[in-house]
């Protein structure tokens, strides 16, 4: 039976270091602060945005939330970013995505100061962590976090090991393949285009799944003793619960991948609460590098 890693006890962990590190730089006067945007009503968004906020207020932060309308003019937007760049009180800038129809993402994140990108975003970030240039960038916390997760089983070093990444997206496949390569893994990207993806799952020591397809990786398609990273989170009908009843799912199969993976992270409770701890972890940093402090190791 495979190993489960608990997300939800890593990630407290990572909050507990992030808090206590927090309070002595408090001593110090200096406290980090998070602005979160949300523009409009998405209530997925909505629930996204407040548990980011609550948890930076946990960690001891400066926590300012900026809740616009939907029909938002961009230019408004971008000033109020501009304002958070030039806010010596703000070390990290989320803008929750997804942003209206009318607004061009790809302007508003290139505009955040890449110093503050907390999400990684930003193209100096994307660069410098494509570059291999890990403790200037900020990486993107859902990756980030599931870094974390798989050092704890395989550790830091995976010189050796065949890594297979299955999605290509900017904010998960792309970066996690991008943090697996430089811990000296042997990394294939495979996505919607790739032909056999069941053989190409089987090669793999390392198997990251981050498609948004309920349970579509299979145990047949896992190497025995695979480490299996699932990314996916997927809402499913459970008339089992009762009628109109949901739940969460992986895109892993994970009663099956249980009998054949050598560790393998739930959801919900994998990777899902890495993702906030990651964003409070880089708020830290932020406030550290501007302050010339070393940031905890995590
Ligand atoms: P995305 O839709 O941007 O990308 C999905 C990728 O999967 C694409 O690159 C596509 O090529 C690939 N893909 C789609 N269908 C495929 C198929 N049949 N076979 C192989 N590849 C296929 O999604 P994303 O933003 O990268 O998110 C992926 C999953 O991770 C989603 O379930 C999302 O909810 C979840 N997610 C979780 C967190 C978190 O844990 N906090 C954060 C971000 C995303």
């Amino acid at each position: 039976m495979a190993e489960n890693i608990d997300g939800k006890a890593i990630a407290g962990e990572v909050v507990e270091k992030v808090t206590s590190r927090a309070r002595e730089l408090a001593a110090d006067g200096i406290v980090p602060g998070l602005a979160v945007v949300i523009v409009g009503e998405d209530p997925a968004s909505q629930v996204y945005v407040a548990s980011k906020s609550r948890k930076a207020k946990e960690c001891g932060f400066h926590s300012v939330q900026h809740s616009l309308a939907v029909d938002t003019p961009e230019d408004d937007l971008l000033a109020l970013v501009e304002t958070l760049n030039r806010d010596p009180a703000i070390h990290g800038i989320l803008v929750q995505l997804p942003l209206p129809d009318h607004i061009d993402t790809g302007r508003i994140i290139q505009t955040i100061a890449p110093e503050k990108d907390v999400d990684g975003f930003h193209y100096t970030n994307v660069g410098k962590l494509g570059t291999g240039a890990l403790e200037e960038a900020f990486v993107p916390c859902t990756p980030a976090g599931a870094m974390l997760l798989l050092e704890r089983v395989r550790g830091r070093d995976l010189s050796g090991l065949s890594a297979v990444v299955i999605g290509r997206s900017n904010i998960v496949g792309k970066p996690m393949a991008n943090l697996l390569l430089a811990a000296n893994a042997t990394v294939t990207i495979a996505h919607s285009r790739t032909n056999d993806l069941p053989a190409v799952a089987r090669g793999a020591d390392i198997l990251v799944a981050a498609v948004g397809r309920p349970q579509m990786i299979k145990a047949a398609w896992i190497k025995p003793g695979a480490t299996v990273i699932d990314v996916g989170i997927n809402r499913i009908p459970a008339p089992e619960r009762g009628e109109g009843k949901t739940r969460l799912v992986g895109d892993v199969d994970f009663e099956g991948a249980e009998s054949v993976a050598g560790a393998i992270t739930p959801v919900p409770g994998g990777v899902g609460p890495m993702t906030i701890a990651m964003l409070m972890a880089n708020t830290l940093t932020s406030a550290c590098r501007a302050n010339g402090k070393r940031p905890p190791a995590l």
